[in-house]
C-alpha cells in the first residue's frame, strides 16, 4: 500500500521547506522530497537559494566588498593597511562552508519539526499520487491529501553562447572560479549578472557586461538606475547597453563573443564568460500527462492567486509559478498555502514584495516605480533624501546614494520606496512594513527612528514628500503644507 501523508511537498528550496515546516507545525503529517545533489554528490536541502543562489552569492559579495573596502577606503578612516591580498580558493572554501552549514541546518530543521525528508526525485501522478525514487533506488508510491509543487527554476541557456566546462559558465559556475579571470564577459545586466560581475570586478577582473536592452535596469526606478550606472562605471564595470550577443567561439582557452550594436557587428575576447540572461521554471519529469496540472504559455505551473493549480488539492509555489523569482516570495507562498489548508485566511500581498540588488551601493525597492506611475497617470508626490546628508552615513563613510519615497498625491498612501545606498537591503524593510499596513508618507514621518542610523534616511525621505525633511533642502517636487 502507498505510504500516506497529509501533505507532500516536492522541492526543498526556500518555498518548499518553508511550506513543509509550517505544515508540520500545524500538525500535518508532512513529507518533503528533494533531489538536489551538491558538489560532493551528497543530497542537500535548500534548493537553488542555499546551494547556488542567494547565500553563496552573498558570501562572495560580502568577501569581495570587504577586500575593496580594505584596499580603497580604510585609509579614509585612518586604518593603514599594507600588502592586502586575496586568496580565491580560501574565499570559495569559506563560501562552501557557509552553504554546507545552512543546507545541513535545513535538514536538521525538517527533522526537528517532524517532517519526513526524502532524498530523491518525485513525479506527480493522477489523484495526488506521488511516485518517489530515492537516489539510486526503485520507484515507490506515496499518496497525499495535498501536494505542493515547489520545483523552482534553472538558468536560461542561449544558443549563441553554449556553456562549457570552465570558460562559458552560468551563475553556478561563476560562484566557483578558482582564480580571477583577467578579462571577464557577463551576458545580461540583470540582478544576477550585476552581482556576479561585481564580485569578480572587485577581485581584479576587467569586466564587460553585454546587455541587449537599451535601458539599464528597466525594472528599477530610473532615478535609482541612473545613479547605479554612475557608481558601476566608477567601479570599472564596463556596461554596454544595446548589445545583443549573437555567437561565440572558444579558441585556445579564450572566448570570442560576437555581438550586434546599433552601429554594426563587433566582438570581444574574454578569459571567461558568465551567461546571466535569466531563469526559467523547472518542471522536467515532474508531471504525468494525467496529473491535472497545467502550465501557462511561458512554462510556469498555472495557479490562481492562492497558488492552487488546476488539479484539486495540488498547489504550486515559488519560482515555478508566476511572479518575481525571489526566495522570500516563494517562502510566503508556501506559508499561505499550508495555512489555508489548515483553514486560516492567510494571503500573500504581491504589492509589497521587496527587490534587492546586492551590489555596492545596494539597490532596493518595493511598490511602484516613478515611471510606472507616470505611465498609468496616477498623481503622486516624491521625497528624496541623499545619504550624503545622513550623520550615520558620514560617520560610517558610506555617503553614496539616496532614498526616495513616492506617495499618492490625494491620499498620501505610500506607493513605492526606492533606494540606492549601503544596507539598502535592510532599510527596505522599513518601507515594506509601512506599506503592508497601508501607511502614508505622513505615518512614516511621524514614526520615531533611532539616531544615528542609516534608516533615518527613510524617515527623512518620507518627511521630504511634504517638504518637512530636516537635514536637506527639500528641493524635490512637493506641495506646501
Ligand atoms: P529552488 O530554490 O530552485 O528549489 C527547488 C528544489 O526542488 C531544488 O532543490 C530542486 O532540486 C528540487 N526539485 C526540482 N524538481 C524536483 C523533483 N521532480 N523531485 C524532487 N525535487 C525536485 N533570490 C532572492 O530572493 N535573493 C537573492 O539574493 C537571490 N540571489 C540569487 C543569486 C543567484 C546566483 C541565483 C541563481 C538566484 C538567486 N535568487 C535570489 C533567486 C532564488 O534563489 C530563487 O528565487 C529561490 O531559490 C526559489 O526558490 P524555490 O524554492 O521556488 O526553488
Ligand atoms: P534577468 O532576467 O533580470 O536575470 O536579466 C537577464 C538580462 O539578459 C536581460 O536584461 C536581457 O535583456 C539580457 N539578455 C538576454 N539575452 C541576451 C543576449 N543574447 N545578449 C545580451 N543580453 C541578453
Amino acid at each position: 500500500m502507498a505510504k500516506q501523508f497529509d501533505v507532500i511537498v516536492i522541492g526543498g528550496g526556500p518555498a518548499g521547506y518553508h511550506a513543509a515546516i509550517r505544515a508540520a507545525q500545524l500538525g500535518m503529517n508532512t513529507a518533503c522530497i528533494d533531489k538536489w545533489l551538491n558538489k560532493e554528490g551528497k543530497p542537500a536541502f535548500g534548493g537553488t537559494c542555499l546551494n547556488v543562489g542567494c547565500i553563496p552569492s552573498k558570501a562572495l559579495l560580502e568577501a569581495s566588498h570587504k577586500f575593496v573596502e580594505a584596499k580603497e577606503s580604510f585609509a579614509d578612516i585612518g586604518i593603514v593597511t599594507n600588502g592586502i591580498d586575496i586568496d580565491v580558493p580560501a574565499m570559495i572554501a569559506r563560501k562552501d562552508s557557509v552553504v554546507k552549514n545552512l543546507t545541513g541546518g535545513v535538514a536538521a530543521l525538517l527533522k526537528s519539526n517532524g517532517v519526513t525528508a526524502m532524498e530523491g526525485t518525485a513525479r506527480l501522478l493522477a489523484g495526488r499520487e506521488v511516485q518517489f525514487t530515492a537516489h539510486g533506488g526503485e520507484p515507490e508510491s506515496l499518496q497525499a491529501e495535498h501536494v505542493i509543487l515547489a520545483t523552482g527554476s534553472v538558468s536560461v541557456e542561449i544558443p549563441p553562447c553554449p556553456l562549457t566546462e570552465e570558460l562559458i559558465v552560468d551563475s553556478t559556475g561563476a560562484l566557483d572560479f578558482t582564480a580571477v579571470p583577467k578579462r571577464l564577459g557577463v551576458i545580461g545586466a540583470g540582478i544576477i549578472g550585476l552581482e556576479l560581475g561585481s564580485v569578480w570586478r572587485r577581485l581584479g577582473a576587467e569586466v564587460v557586461v553585454l546587455e541587449a536592452l537599451e535601458e539599464f535596469l528597466p525594472v528599477a526606478d530610473q532615478q535609482v538606475a541612473k545613479e547605479a550606472q554612475k557608481h558601476f562605471k566608477r567601479q570599472g564595470l564596463d556596461i554596454r547597453l544595446g548589445t545583443r550577443v549573437m555567437s561565440s567561439e572558444v579558441k585556445r582557452k579564450k572566448v570570442k563573443v560576437d555581438f550586434k550594436q546599433d552601429d554594426g557587428d563587433k566582438s570581444e575576447t574574454f578569459d571567461a564568460v558568465i551567461v546571466a540572461v535569466g531563469r526559467r521554471p523547472y518542471t522536467e519529469g515532474l508531471l504525468a500527462a494525467d496529473s491535472g496540472v497545467n502550465l501557462d504559455e511561458r512554462g510556469f505551473i498555472y495557479v490562481n492567486d492562492l497558488c492552487a493549480t488546476d488539479a484539486p488539492g495540488v498547489y504550486a509555489i515559488g519560482d515555478v509559478v508566476r511572479g518575481p523569482m525571489l526566495a522570500h516570495k516563494g517562502m510566503e507562498e508556501g506559508i499561505m498555502v499550508v495555512e489555508r489548508i489548515a483553514d486560516q485566511k492567510t494571503l500573500v500581498n504581491y504589492d509589497t514584495v521587496p527587490s534587492v540588488i546586492y551590489t555596492y551601493p545596494e539597490i532596493a525597492w518595493v511598490g511602484k516605480t516613478e515611471q510606472e506611475l507616470k505611465s498609468s497617470g496616477e498623481k503622486y508626490n516624491v521625497g528624496v533624501f541623499p545619504m550624503a546628508a545622513s550623520g550615520r552615513a558620514m560617520a560610517s563613510n558610506v555617503t553614496e546614494g539616496f532614498v526616495k519615497v513616492i506617495a499618492d498625491e490625494e491620499t498620501d498612501r505610500i506607493l513605492g520606496v526606492h533606494m540606492i545606498c549601503a544596507h539598502a537591503g535592510e532599510l527596505i524593510s522599513d518601507a515594506v512594513i509601512a506599506m503592508e499596513f497601508g501607511g502614508s508618507a505622513e505615518d512614516l514621518g511621524l514614526t520615531m527612528f533611532a539616531h544615528p542610523t542609516l534608516s533615518e534616511a527613510v524617515h527623512e525621505a518620507a518627511l521630504s514628500v511634504h517638504g518637512h525633511a530636516i537635514h536637506t533642502a527639500n528641493r524635490r517636487r512637493r506641495k506646501k503644507s
